[in-house]
């Protein structure tokens, strides 16, 4: 059995190509991919050829973020069944170092994730019509939603991990910086978890418009304002319990510190190389400044939000595009004014 396949061979040349399907193991499943996902890291594999210290050096299957349906699965699997859509964890932990033994997978040794070039070899992704994954990786997201929407469970997975490392959020008044796709998840991951108020900051129209419908209680324009988040709430040492800074930039968090209060958090979840730190503010105000690194068991937390609609993440789709048009996917993400999570759709 064959498959199509968005294969990236260096930056800005992907290719649809026919890749062979394996033999599904016995504790394996033949997933048909409907929907998947363009993530960050997918956008600077394409664009830059990498990330970071991360670079594509050699043909890699793309995608992380996606679901579809079981075709088949082997004689050992019982967790899902064939005709059930499932979003795929790209997550695959070794399950035997010590982070693992410890209940810390996502800080596993020997990580293998899903569309991911940070290995070599690389580990191939899920932008193809169909897949083999192992049974543990898939979780079942009900009737009721769309592939689409099932899509979303990772990034989604990514903004409950960072909610659960801030801490019960009922009835506190939360900040949230960078309205992307993972910042406007995260509204709803924290509209979910009970708070109060909801503020959320970004520079760009479609971002703003979809942490309304996720669920915040406000929204700034820092690009038209950029003074209105000191101006409402620095006074007496500050206004918010929690804060989320999404948008990786180094200056956004250095704002964060005049407007959270004392023994408050900041939660990264952006991933930033020029972190900006105002010292004092830090100290004197015993201020909590705490990272965020994907999800575990939220992956299985995210795909029961989604399945009944707790959050609700039609909001942040913004286009869905055919997987031949993946090119053209690459160009329309780039429009933060008007895009989102812009998706590709698989036969
Ligand atoms: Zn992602
Ligand atoms: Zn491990």
């Amino acid at each position: 059995m064959e498959t199509r396949a968005c294969v990236l061979h260096a930056k800005e040349d992907v290719r649809i190509e026919t890749r062979e399907v394996p033999a599904v193991g016995p504790n394996q499943v033949l997933v048909r991919v409907g929907a998947g996902g363009l993530c960050g890291s997918d956008i600077h594999y394409f664009w830059e050829g990498g990330i970071g210290t991360i670079c594509v050096s050699e043909p890699i299957i793309m995608g992380h973020e996606f679901a579809g349906t079981v075709q088949a699965v082997g004689a050992g699997v019982t967790k899902v069944r064939a005709g059930q859509l499932v979003a795929i964890n790209p997550s695959q932990p070794c399950g035997h170092c010590q982070y693992c033994l410890d209940g810390l997978p996502q800080q596993c040794l020997d990580m293998h994730f899903l569309g991911s070039a940070s290995l070599k070899p690389h580990t191939h992704g899920g932008f193809r019509d169909l897949i083999v994954v192992d049974a543990v990786q898939c979780e079942a997201v009900g009737e009721l939603v769309s592939v689409g929407e099932a899509a979303c469970t990772e990034p989604l997975a990514v903004g409950v991990h960072a909610v659960r490392r801030a801490g019960s959020l009922f009835g506190k008044r939360v900040l949230v910086t960078g309205a992307g796709p993972i910042g406007s998840l995260l509204v709803g991951a924290v509209r979910h978890a009970g708070a109060a108020e909801i503020v959320v900051t970004d520079i760009s129209p479609a971002p703003l418009k979809a942490a309304l419908a996720m669920g915040a209680t406000r929204v700034i324009d820092t690009r038209a304002e950029p003074d209105r988040l000191d101006a409402d709430y620095s006074a007496n040492k500050g206004y918010f319990d929690v804060a989320f800074e999404c948008t990786g930039v180094g200056p956004v968090l250095k704002s964060i510190f005049p407007v959270i209060r004392p023994q408050g958090t900041i939660v990264q979840v952006g991933v930033t190389p020029s972190p900006e730190i105002a010292g004092n503010a830090l100290v004197a105000k015993e201020i909590a400044l705490i990272g965020t690194h994907r999800f575990h068991p939220e992956f299985a937390q995210a795909a029961r939000l989604i399945s009944d609609r707790s959050v609700d993440v039609r909001p942040v789709i913004s286009a869905t595009l055919p997987m031949e048009q993946i090119q053209e996917a690459f160009n329309l993400v780039r429009d933060r004014s008007t895009q989102m999570k812009v998706q590709l759709s698989f036969a």
